[in-house]
């Protein structure tokens, strides 16, 4: 082991909610957040119930509240994002409603300030900085690979050759899923696959792939929120002395909105993707918590996402979902909803 912070992680799943700021705008508004604990423990208030009933609280790994830092999340995520050099595989998860903070966790409101980096770019920066470490022991490649998952049909992001055909969609035949024998972790074989050696090259097909998600957007909403978008960094460690090699790699998976769609109301495409949104976080949840509980049936199969991951949910891989929300009044039903969901993988 070289780097074995990640002993210190008790269990492979862990859970950690995080309450989004107001925003700018929003003062004195009054918070459904009553107090967050030091254990890990969150107190939600329902201002229009009154006694027992107005109040809730929820446990998890940690809380990070409305003034945590972009920095402070990641201190709590860095030796995860260490073990990967070990050979482990990782998935860090951001789930919440649209509008709850996942993409701000995930990759932060710009890339003007490393202040406010999201995860993912730590993580590489992170993964860059340790993999040049021990040079005379151990040699790593990096490789990356985007891709987005929407109405259950997989498409590749790494895709920069501007043609009218920029937005494959990967042939997802079920019967196709497998490994490659190069990588492991993802189960989409033919996605772009692209080697990095420093942050900066990451930055730059990141970009490609936000841009492949926002052109294939359609009018009305917003397609980030209605897909999820996995970003894969796999690792490959060669020991120079005996040439043997170590394979590891991170998930990085903005979610789609968890929002419920009223049924009375969404029609057309909004129900179908409503409804493949539903079915794929309800199939991540039940795979997690089968793992949690360490049951013998892990349903792997009832969606996409979980398909696409099933190599790096459970056996030796390590999980960690941000579960965000946010602190309107407004929006109780919906974190009241995501905390639940949360409780149940926790
Ligand atoms: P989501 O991806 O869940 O839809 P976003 O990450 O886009 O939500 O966040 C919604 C808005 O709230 C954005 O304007 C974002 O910059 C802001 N925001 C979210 N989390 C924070 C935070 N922790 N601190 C400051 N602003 C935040
Ligand atoms: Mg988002």
């Amino acid at each position: 082991m070289l780097y074995n912070q990640v002993q210190d992680l008790k269990g492979t799943i862990r859970v950690y909610c995080r309450v989004r700021p107001f925003l700018p705008g929003q003062s004195n508004r009054q918070s459904v957040v009553d107090y967050i604990g030091e254990t890990g423990n969150i107190m939600i208030v329902n201002p229009f119930k009154q006694g027992k009933d107005a109040r809730k609280v929820f446990t998890f790994n940690k809380v990070f509240g409305a003034n945590a830092t972009q920095e402070q999340i990641y201190v709590d995520t860095q030796p995860l994002v260490r073990s990967i050099l070990d050979g482990y595989n990782v998935c860090i998860f951001a789930y919440g409603q649209t509008g709850s903070g996942k993409t701000y966790t995930m990759s932060g409101p710009d890339l003007t300030s490393e202040d406010t980096w999201g995860v993912n770019y730590r993580a590489l920066r992170d993964l860059f900085h340790l993999s040049k470490v021990r040079l005379d022991v151990i040699k790593y490649d990096v490789a990356v690979q985007m891709i987005e998952i929407y109405n259950e049909q997989v498409r590749d992001l790494l895709v920069s050759d501007g043609s009218s055909r920029r937005y494959p969609l990967i042939n997802f035949l079920t019967s196709n899923i497998r490994n490659s024998p190069q990588l492991n972790g993802l189960n989409v074989p033919d996605a772009s696959l692209v080697p990095v050696t420093c942050t900066q090259d990451v930055l730059e097909w990141m970009k490609i792939g936000q841009s492949n998600r926002a052109v294939g957007a359609t009018a009305l909403n917003e397609r980030s929120s209605r897909s999820h978008s996995v970003l894969t960094v796999h690792v490959q460690g060669k020991e120079l002395v005996s040439g043997s090699i170590l394979r590891g790699c991170l998930h990085l998976v903005d979610l789609a909105g968890s929002e419920r769609v009223d049924k009375s109301e969404a029609v057309g495409e909004r129900l179908k993707e409503a409804q493949h949104i539903n079915r794929s976080l309800s199939a991540l949840g039940d795979v997690i918590s089968a793992l949690a509980q360490k049951s013998s049936h892990i349903p792997y199969r009832n969606s996409k996402l979980t398909q696409v991951l099933q190599e790096s949910l459970g056996g030796q891989a390590k999980t960690l979902m941000f579960v965000h929300i946010n602190p309107e009044v407004n929006a109780l039903g919906e974190t009241i909803s995501t905390l639940k969901f949360a409780e149940r993988v926790a």
